[in-house]
């Protein structure tokens, strides 16, 4: 195993508030490393169009917008690692080194921390779910929207994610099925009022789905209309789960205070975590705001907070 000197902050995650972080705490002339972890740019770069990031006028991809983020903290000197964070052994006290572990077994000792892990997309949890993830179950229709032109497909939720999902693949496939489980949407009225223009995506509330069908590809699904109890199988090529999601928080939850759904509680009006030289920025702390724009502005103060820390200020 080895061991490096000591840095002033290791950043985790690649996300909007982690590269925002990055920016901040390299301007500041902070000894980092940030660690983008299993998903390379976070969220957004599973998402199409963003259109709502200041400064942006005509919108952007998310993958260039975290490209963006990325070449902008490089410019200012912040060392970047496509390695994942396995564990964390945090000092209690204040002022003292925290060490972490790469997936190379590397340890990394440093005086802060930013955890800006995000969230990831949840599943149903059915066997065949399971079984043929990567094989027509999806959670990404930007990632895999492709490969099922002029097909059909389901995607599930109520939420803006799968009315976003719903309508990007509605542009590339013949039919697109929205299976909701409750009789009304949870997203937005403006998202809604789009969705329910598209003529070859037909929403089925109060549907779920109870197996996925098929041997090496998903062939249908069949699902049941939880009000009458009627079972029925659609047949689809893809199915996309837009579901929610959790935060991933694994690798702290042993030291670090959570709430009961998992998401690190920070102080309020702060990025302070229970731990001294810990902050957390973006969504892994935000089961609200959940907004690039806002996870990008509580990177800069995770940034901010670990600075002061470092001066001993708070
Ligand atoms: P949400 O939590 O808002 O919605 C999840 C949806 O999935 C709900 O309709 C929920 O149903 C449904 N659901 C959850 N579990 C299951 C299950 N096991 N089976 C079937 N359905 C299930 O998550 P989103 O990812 O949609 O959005 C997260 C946040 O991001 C929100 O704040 C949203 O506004 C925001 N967002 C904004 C966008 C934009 O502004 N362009 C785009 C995308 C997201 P139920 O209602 O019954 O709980």
């Amino acid at each position: 195993m080895s061991v490096h000197s000591i840095f002033d902050c290791i950043i985790v995650g690649s996300g909007p508030a982690g590269y925002s972080a990055a920016i901040y705490t390299a301007r500041a002339d902070l000894k980092l490393i940030l660690y983008v972890g299993p998903e390379p740019g976070g969220q957004l770069t599973t998402t199409t169009e963003v259109d709502n990031y200041p400064g942006y006028p005509q919108g952007v991809s998310g993958p260039q917008l975290m490209e963006d983020f990325k070449k902008q903290a490089e410019r200012f000197g912040a060392l970047i690692k496509e390695q994942t964070i396995m564990s964390v052994e945090f000092s209690g006290k204040k002022g003292g080194v925290h060490k972490l572990y790469t997936e190379n077994q590397e340890q990394i000792q440093t005086k802060g921390v930013i955890i800006a892990t995000g969230a990831s997309a949840k599943y149903l949890g059915l066997e065949s779910e399971e079984r043929l993830k990567g094989a027509g179950v999806s959670t990404c229709a930007t990632c895999d929207g492709f490969f099922y032109k002029g097909k059909v497909v389901a995607v599930i939720g109520g939420g803006d994610t799968a009315l976003e999902e719903a309508m990007y693949l509605s542009k590339l496939c013949s039919k697109v099925y929205l299976l909701v489980r409750k009789g009304q949407f949870k997203a937005s009225k403006a998202m809604q009022h789009r969705a329910e223009r598209i003529s070859n995506l037909e929403i089925h509330f109060h549907h779920e789905v109870k197996e996925v069908l098929g041997e090496k590809f998903v062939e249908a699904i069949r699902v049941i209309n939880n009000q009458n109890q009627q079972e029925k199988t659609l047949p689809v090529d893809g199915l996309f789960l837009a579901i929610g999601h959790h935060p991933n928080t694994d690798v702290f939850k042993r030291q670090i205070t959570l709430d009961s759904s998992g998401y690190i509680i920070t102080e309020k009006a702060s990025t302070k975590t229970n731990i001294p030289g810990v902050f957390a920025a973006g969504d892994v702390q935000d089961s609200i705001y959940r907004q690039a724009i806002t996870s990008a502005g509580s990177g800069c103060m995770a940034a901010l907070d670990l600075e002061r820390y470092l001066l001993g200020i708070n």
